[in-house]
């Protein structure tokens, strides 16, 4: 069932979520050619995501500014469909939540973030997936909010106990367990403590994330820094309460997700 989020949604136009990930893949072969060696072309996108303002005045000597340009031109072109609520949500965003790095990203950042993701997943697959722990966060607003959730606390985050069926914590909980990799509901403000605990328990970890696009690459971005090997999912679409004032209920694609852990590229 096609969902709308509060600034995304990857159904864009269609029934499903198929195109969405067709299209982010198109486009991410497309910038290879343009940039075969794709640690640099991350550091392209991230540097073109930022700011600009601030990257005018700080950063532009290090922006390969033709590359900038033609990625930005065609992920404008692309990508608009799956972003139709970012313009709204800026406008009627209140002044004390402007400064909120995930609710202010801007609709290029998006673009910018959607492909991030892709090319965080192509870099880091093979590393993911040969740790010797790997675990998943899987963001909370994804539960089936009809029953009360019977989560209990697990030795990171909450694990969940599987109490209905068609929870997509727990569809992608049982996903995961199949191919061993421990499964907590996100829920921890603090990422950079809980990365590191994992990473001084477990010297070989891999984490694999469930979050809205933004948050996703956050969550991404510290993984790096810290030596975790990412990859990650992006929700359908972005419905927690943050961003729609209350939660409703979102999901996301089971089958890239069984994709990105099995298959080594
Ligand atoms: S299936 Fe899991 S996450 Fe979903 S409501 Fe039950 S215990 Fe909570």
């Amino acid at each position: 069932m096609s969902i709308k989020g509060k600034t995304y949604s990857l159904f864009g136009s269609g029934a499903n979520t198929d195109h969405y990930y067709r299209t982010i893949r198109q486009l991410t072969d497309l910038f290879q050619e343009a940039c075969s060696d794709k640690e640099e072309l991350l550091r392209h996108v991230q540097r073109a995501g930022r700011d600009r303002s601030l990257l005018k005045r700080l950063r532009s000597n290090q922006i390969h500014k033709p590359l900038i340009s033609y990625i930005n031109t065609t992920l404008k072109e692309a990508l608009p469909v799956y972003t139709t609520g970012v313009k709204q949500h800026l406008k009627t965003l209140p002044l004390s939540r402007k400064f909120d790095d995930v609710l202010k990203t801007k609709e290029y950042q998006y673009h910018l973030y959607m492909i991030e993701i892709e090319l965080v997943n192509r870099l880091y697959r093979r590393a993911f997936n040969d740790s010797a722990y790997r675990f998943a966060l899987i963001a909370h607003c994804l539960r089936d909010f009809r029953p009360e959730c019977r989560a209990l606390s697990g030795v990171y985050e909450s694990e969940c106990r599987g109490c209905t069926r068609d929870c997509f914590i727990h569809l992608g909980s049982a996903l995961l367990k199949k191919y061993g990799i421990h499964s907590f509901i996100s829920v921890s403000m603090d990422l950079d403590k809980l990365f590191k605990k994992i990473k001084s328990d477990h010297q070989s970890a891999g984490a694999l994330g469930i979050a809205c696009v933004p948050e996703l690459v956050q969550g991404m971005r510290l993984c790096v820094k810290l030596g975790i090997p990412p990859v990650g999912i992006p929700l359908d679409a972005n419905r927690c309460a943050r961003w729609m004032g209350q939660c409703r209920e979102s999901s996301f694609n089971l089958k890239e997700l069984e994709e990105l852990i099995t298959i080594n590229k």
